[in-house]
């Protein structure tokens, strides 16, 4: 890297991009309506972190996204990466499904150069703002020698965490995103400082690659609950290559619904147990003798996070060990 690093800042949208009509707005606002040139221009303290290159890639909350969206930012960070001129990219973003983009990104991109996508809980018109502060350290962390060979990374409320493990957990607080086994890092007045790393295979050690993608397969999600019918299972899982069930507790599965999944299976759905309470380990072959069912299970991974897994993993192979494999590895 030189002196000052060389930042790509690509905009898509989301609450960082929002206005609200008053300053006590901090829920209710219109969403992804600054452009990003507009919301690089109220940090003009970044210049000193790094040399800014800004673009335009969409302007839509991210709630919207679907697997062509993953696809578009993916395409475009990965042609910025591949550039001798850029040194790292930052991507704002609603904070919706930011997790997902992150780990789309985290499990596809062939670089070790720094990746973040960063969100706001509140529009940069509302009272205690977090969005100028969250992008500011952001740019800080993107340009930082120490954040290079660590994947995708989200910072938000002075927070870095690993693509793979960050969820939204709060509707509407500034300490909305956590990570199970906690953050890697903290960022303080413009300097990230880093205290573990990620332990699954990302970026560089994945067979998955952005350039070799066109389209993705479909792989869904079902929230489990006790009055869900046979009925609604089948008609989600018509035309899907998988199905990530999100069970209660440690992936259970109620009594009415085993058959009905044991069926998809045998169709060539690719059933996945996953839990419905965001974190915690599923264990494969636990509450449910998964071989024999033709199932597998999640390790970790939150039913989110299950279906982009599942989804790459799909475009190589459907050999149900080499499936399972994927979930232990990244
Ligand atoms: N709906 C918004 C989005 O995800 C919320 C946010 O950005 O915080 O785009």
């Amino acid at each position: 890297m030189t002196a000052k690093a060389n930042l790509v800042v690509i905009g898509t949208g989301g609450t960082i991009a929002g206005q609200g009509k008053a300053s006590v707005n901090t829920s209710s606002y219109l969403c992804s309506v600054l452009g990003i040139d507009e919301i690089l221009g109220t940090i003009p303290e970044a210049a000193k972190l790094a040399n800014l290159r800004a673009e335009q890639l969409l302007q839509t909350g991210s709630e919207n996204f679907n697997n062509a969206h993953l696809l578009a930012i993916g395409r475009r960070v990965a042609e910025l990466l591949a550039r001798d001129d850029v040194d790292g990219v930052v991507v704002t973003h609603g904070t919706d499904t930011i997790e997902e983009t992150a780990y789309f990104l985290h499990l596809t991109l062939k670089s070790a150069k720094p990746v973040v996508v960063v969100g706001s809980m509140r529009p940069p018109s509302a009272m205690s703002s977090d969005a100028a502060l969250n992008l500011y350290d952001a740019l800080a962390v993107a340009a930082h020698a120490s954040s290079r060979g660590l994947g995708t990374l989200v910072v938000a409320n002075n927070e870095i965490h690993t693509a793979r493990d960050v969820v939204k957990g709060n509707s509407f607080k500034l300490d909305a995103f956590c990570s199970p086994y906690g953050a890697l890092g903290v960022v303080i007045e413009g300097v990230p400082r880093y205290y573990r790393r990620p332990a699954r295979a990302h970026t560089l050690d994945t067979p998955w690659s952005i350039d070799a993608l066109d389209t993705l397969p479909k792989v869904d999600i079902v929230y489990a609950y006790g009055a869900l019918d046979a009925d609604t299972l089948d008609a989600i899982t018509a035309n899907a290559r998988g199905l990530i069930y999100a069970g209660t507790g440690n992936g259970n599965v109620a009594g009415h619904l085993i058959n009905p999944l044991r069926v998809a299976a045998r169709r060539g759905v690719h059933v996945v147990r996953a839990s419905r309470t965001g974190s915690g380990v599923v264990l494969h072959n636990g509450a449910q003798p998964d071989d024999e069912f033709g199932w597998l299970t999640v390790d970790d991974q939150a039913p989110q996070k299950a279906r982009l897994l599942l989804t790459l993993a799909l475009t190589q192979t459907s050999d149900r060990e080499a499936l399972q494999a994927a979930f232990e590895r990244y």
